[in-house]
């Protein structure tokens, strides 16, 4: 599968109406019984968790946080997130909280950044936009995370690729993912990627959240809401599908493997 070129100094890729895949993605998740709570609004939008509780236990049921659509030019997480929801696959004994979509003022106008030129995903520390302010309070409300889920693309990347936090050395659903995703989509075979050094699609960051002046959403919940984190990043030269293919692929081997080794 070769890229498609069009990506130049930023995304030029297909793009998405996301009013109506935020009114699909909900229609999907109130046929399957999720429960949606809004944490904020703005200009007729909805910022909205989904959850869906462990179907049935033995308790404690592993608790996944799983978000996406926090940059407006990235259309393969908010539509990952909704074949989810359809497909309806999920582990039985998984407690699932969903952000199907955290920007949709910056897919509005098909730009990473919202509404207001800020980069979210870059405000965590500072908190200077309300959409942020308002997730993080909502968060705050909330029990910890056992695996937290953060869903992206990257218009630059020669493939698929993701970061792992693993703050306490869990077995690694890295290498899982990247095997899941391999039969969908290119993996980024680069030995450097954003700067970090990468192995067959897996960078490893410093886990110090001190080293980082300004926080991503991981950052955020590995400081107050989690110990293993995962971002998955589908490469958006690659046709739409095949990211959603890819997002799609990871997500589902992350949970398979998380909740079959948590039951065990
Ligand atoms: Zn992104």
């Amino acid at each position: 599968m070769e890229k498609l070129g069009k990506n130049h100094d930023r995304y030029h890729g297909e793009t998405i109406a996301i009013r109506n895949v935020l009114h699909e993605i909900g229609t999907a998740a109130r046929e399957n019984s999720w429960t949606a709570e809004t944490f904020h609004t703005f200009d007729d939008f909805k910022w909205f968790a989904l959850r869906r509780p462990a179907s049935h236990v033995p308790p404690p049921a592993p608790r996944i946080y799983i978000s996406t659509g926090i940059h407006g030019d990235e259309p393969a997480g908010p539509l990952a997130t909704l074949r989810l929801l359809r497909e309806n696959q999920w582990p039985a004994g998984a407690d699932i909280t969903l952000l199907p979509c955290l920007n949709p003022t910056g897919f509005q106008q098909n730009t990473r950044e919202n509404g207001s030129g800020i980069d979210l995903n870059r405000d965590y520390l500072h908190l200077q936009s309300a959409e942020i302010r308002a997730q993080v309070a909502w968060l705050e409300q909330q029990v910890g995370f056992d695996l937290c889920l953060c869903l992206h693309e990257d218009w630059e990347a020669h493939g698929f690729y993701l970061y792992e936090l693993n703050l306490d050395s869990r077995p690694s659903l890295a290498e899982p993912m990247v095997t899941a995703v391999s039969q969908v989509c290119p993996i980024d075979p680069s030995e450097t990627i954003e700067g970090r050094p990468a192995e067959q699609g897996i960078i490893r960051p410093s886990a110090d959240p001190r080293t980082r002046a300004q926080w991503p959403e991981a950052f955020w919940l590995l400081t107050h809401k989690t110990r293993l984190s995962y971002t998955l990043e589908a490469p958006s030269d690659f046709p739409l599908n095949t990211r959603v293919d890819a997002l799609v692929a990871g997500v589902n081997t992350a949970l398979q493997k998380f909740c079959g080794t948590t039951a065990a």
